[in-house]
């Protein structure tokens, strides 16, 4: 009862704090209180959508008052239920949907500086309108904000050429735990004064801090580009084509991306695109060059290549603007909860870049033993990077759903094979709530406990997206033994 008075005041608090404006009832916000893939939700005690950092400083200074937490939500658009509110503890979902503007574009600096609520859609038409060009991009980008992929260390579609979300991050500005505001809003290329503090913020999740503006570097625009499909003799070539595009134009490579065959016919049967090639094989290659001048001669003479060397069996280059939006959807539309609403075990691994093929098809097998005809693995990804979202689901029919139980099994097998391969079981989407066990058994009992610690240096309270991200992550019962 006493919880329920305190939580009457507070939403005063946060009513008067936020103006109408910046205030939404619970009610009528149903979308924001469960995540992208419909596996996580939770009842906020309120939701807010401060329109400046003062605001956010109020409001987080109000929550601290009265211990209820803070979920802080961009577009809400994180694959592993990080952006909704819990209700293990009483929470307030911050919004950063107010804080959408493009503060400056700086050419000469080649920099924009945003507010987090921007989406990336948003910062990319920015710096389209002054020739320059942002480094990330990925399907969600019309949704997705600056905040979020600051976040969650955000990859993408074009990691391979500018590196994730870290890499385009100069400087950054967060409200923290008590109000106060780490500046850290700087545009330089080069700052060895210590520790590089908003480093902590890029990756935590939002469990340190509000991140409420962003200074992100901008590339030349490269105006030049050719994306090609390519259907390949065996999965096993990616590794020699890729060591192949690269030493044709390392640089110049800005997407590799792998799509297989029940993805093309699912996007084909549910859009209505063309197919883009007469031939069919079970894998293809999606990848892009780009650069300042064209980049004709460099896809002609890798494609050549490629085929002489019996790696690709058939290819078409985009020739129009539409043909490339055609390819590309191919590769945006990809994922089975959206393109069958078919949901099993998912991972987000990553392997060493030469080992990917060989993952592939280790899961494959094991999938083979542990599920026989109850299990289909279903991949596509980040070939460039070694990343592969790879899926274990029951069927590709529209809406099945796998045995929980079996999820669970594959999803240990699974895993096991990645932590032997060096790999992650997190490339780019972070833990959230869905990894926690996960990520636990795939760090050490010394890399856990030093998070705590910066964990608890910088928000003592736990007031930030409380059990949520790595540090929370359980240390596991032989790492646990072994450090008493
Ligand atoms: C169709 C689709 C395709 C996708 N493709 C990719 C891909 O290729 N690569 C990739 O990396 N991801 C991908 N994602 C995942 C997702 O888009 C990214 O994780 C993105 O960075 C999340 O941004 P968001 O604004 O939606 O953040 P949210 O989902 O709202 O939040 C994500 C996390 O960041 C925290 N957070 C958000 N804003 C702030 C802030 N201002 N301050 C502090 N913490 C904050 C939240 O608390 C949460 O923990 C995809 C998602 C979808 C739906």
């Amino acid at each position: 009862m006493a919880g329920g008075i305190v939580h009457t005041e507070l939403v005063g608090v946060l009513r008067d704090v936020v103006g109408p404006a910046g205030w939404l009832d619970p009610t009528d916000a149903v979308g924001m209180v469960v995540d992208f893939r419909g596996l996580f939700s939770g009842e906020p005690v309120a939701i807010v959508r401060p329109g400046t950092v003062d605001e956010v400083r109020a409001v987080v200074r109000a929550c601290a008052a009265t211990g209820v937490a803070i979920v802080t939500q961009g577009g809400n658009t994180s694959l592993s239920g990080g952006s909704v509110p819990t209700d293990d503890r009483p929470s307030v979902l911050l919004s950063t949907s107010r804080m959408n503007r493009i503060l400056s574009v700086d050419p000469a600096r080649f920099t924009i500086t945003a507010e987090a609520g921007c989406t990336i859609e948003q910062v990319q038409q920015a710096a389209a309108a002054v020739g320059l060009q942002l480094g990330m991009d990925w399907g969600a980008r019309g949704t997705a904000t600056v905040g979020g992929a600051v976040s969650t260390n955000a990859g993408g579609l074009n990691v391979l050429r500018y590196g994730p979300a870290r890499d385009s991050v100069l400087g950054l500005e967060a409200v923290l735990a008590d109000g106060e505001v780490f500046d850290g809003l700087r545009a330089l290329r080069k700052d060895s004064t210590g520790y590089d503090l908003k480093h902590l913020f890029i990756g935590g999740e939002g469990s340190v801090g509000v991140v409420t503006r962003v200074v992100l570097r901008l590339h030349p625009r490269q105006d030049h580009h050719r994306t090609m499909f390519a259907a390949l003799s065996e999965l096993e070539a990616i590794h020699e084509l890729f060591a192949m595009a690269c030493a044709r134009d390392h640089a110049g490579l800005t997407a590799f991306e792998l799509v297989p065959e029940i993805g093309v016919a699912g996007t084909i049967s549910t859009f209505g695109v063309t197919r883009p090639l007469a031939t069919e094989a079970e894998w293809y290659l999606l990848a892009r060059f780009s650069g300042t001048s064209p980049v004709d001669t460099t896809v002609e003479g890798f494609l050549v290549d490629a085929v002489d060397a019996g790696l690709v069996v058939d290819a078409a280059v985009a020739g129009t603007a539409v043909q490339e939006e055609n390819l590309w959807m191919m590769r945006d539309e990809l994922p089975p909860e959206t393109l069958f609403d078919a949901k099993g075990a998912k991972f987000d691994a990553a392997v060493p870049i030469d080992r990917l093929a060989e993952f592939q098809r280790a899961a494959e097998a094991m999938v083979t033993e542990m599920c026989g005809d109850d299990g289909l693995v279903y991949s596509f990804g980040h070939l460039g990077d070694g990343n592969l979202h790879l899926y274990v689901v029951s069927s590709l029919e529209r809406g099945s759903r796998m045995d929980p139980v079996l999820v669970d099994e594959v999803t240990a097998a699974i895993d096991g094979l990645i932590r032997d391969m060096g790999g992650t079981v997190s490339a780019e989407h972070g833990v959230g709530q869905e990894l926690l066990d996960r990520v636990g058994r795939q760090k050490s009992a010394v890399e856990l406990d030093l998070m705590r610690r910066v964990k608890a240096a910088l928000d003592p309270d736990d007031l930030f997206n409380p059990g949520r991200g790595a540090h929370c992550a359980p240390v596991p019962e032989v790492e646990a033994a072994e450090a008493t």
